[in-house]
């Protein structure tokens, strides 16, 4: 691959991806409205091969010469974003996905849509194999999310079997590491922005529901042998190291050394009691699983996450201006 173009480049996982595309030296033209993403994500990258777009792809995209891969990855993906952005997160799934499809296909490139867990909404069959059709409700607060995707992953499909495009689908399971941001919304980043500040660690519900997380480096290890593979069918990718929401916000507390209190919140409606990634497709097809512990990833994302509570200070968003 030499030339790959990323939606949704400011983002956690779109930044990973440029670093890692760049180190194999593929150059990279990256998309972003920066709408959720940051441009302190890919800062770093501007004397690389690497060139930026600010630019909605709800619209039309446009890119000059030639490109050889498409990676689709431009979405809110916080439930607190797309609960506060559920217009914006439809309308990327869905015309977003469209305009990322189109330019593939103009290009001849290979093309990778970003698609979910989510799909399998609140699952009846556990561990979730590629082969499960999910539970989701549409009029629900995660809908917006859960159905966009649900579409994006048609689409793709539809463009697979109907232009011959090079289309592939990654599910991705719950994923944390460095450049999340400290107020992201999600487990882990909130867990350990409060157990640095010494804030209480919100658990939701009873903290029983369960969730499977995998440490960024894994994740795009992944997605790059998929993109490589000549695999089209969905591919679940996440770390089947399964516990509950509680037993993680124990493990932040004690690898932070914080004194924080964990605290009882509110369940969110329609939040998936349990969600593990049956990874047979990947190990069988791409060779790949994940190999890094939860105390190691945990590791490198508290300093990350250490080095930015410092600088961002008690600001409402805890968020650093781009500088
Ligand atoms: N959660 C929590 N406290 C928080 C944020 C999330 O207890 O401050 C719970 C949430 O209700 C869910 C799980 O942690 O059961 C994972 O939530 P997250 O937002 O990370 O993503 P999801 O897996 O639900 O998409």
């Amino acid at each position: 691959m030499q030339r790959a173009v990323i939606t949704g480049v400011a983002g956690f996982i779109g930044s990973h991806l440029a670093d890692s595309l760049l180190e194999r030296g593929c150059s990279v033209v990256g998309i972003d409205n920066l709408l959720t993403g940051s441009l302190a994500n890919i800062r770093h990258l501007r004397d690389r091969e690497f060139e930026f777009i600010e630019h909605d792809v709800t619209r039309d995209i446009s890119v000059a010469g030639p490109v050889d891969l498409v990676l689709h990855w431009a979405s809110p993906a916080s439930p607190v974003d797309y609960l506060e952005l559920p217009i914006p997160t439809l309308k990327v799934g869905a015309l977003g996905t469209h305009n990322a499809l189109g330019l593939a296909k103009a290009k001849g490139a290979r093309f990778v849509l970003a698609s979910t867990s989510e799909v399998y909404g609140d699952p009846l069959e556990h561990p979730q194999r590629e082969s499960y059709w999910g539970n989701v409700n549409p009029v629900g607060p995660r809908g917006v999310y859960d159905e966009a995707k649900r579409f994006a992953e048609a689409i793709t499909t539809a463009y697979h079997r109907y232009h011959g495009l090079d289309a592939k689908i990654v599910r991705i399971f719950n994923t944390y590491g460095p450049r999340m941001r400290l107020q992201d919304g999600r487990a882990i980043p909130n867990f350990i922005t409060q157990a640095l500040r010494g804030e209480d660690v919100t658990v939701y519900g009873d903290g029983e529901q369960t969730r499977s997380f995998c440490f960024i480096r894994d994740l795009v290890r992944g997605i790059i042998a998929l993109a490589e593979s000549d695999v089209n069918e969905p591919v679940n990718l996440g770390n089947p190291a399964e516990m509950t929401i509680r037993e993680i916000a124990d493990a932040i507390i004690s690898a932070t050394g914080s004194r924080s209190r964990i605290v009882r919140m509110p369940l969110p409606t329609d939040d998936p009691k349990v969600r593990q990634p049956d990874i047979t497709r990947a190990r069988t097809l791409l060779g790949w699983e994940p190999d890094v512990s939860l105390a190691e990833g945990l590791g490198m994302t508290i300093d990350y996450f250490r080095s930015r509570v410092a600088t961002a200070g008690t600001s409402p968003q805890g968020e650093l201006t781009p500088r």
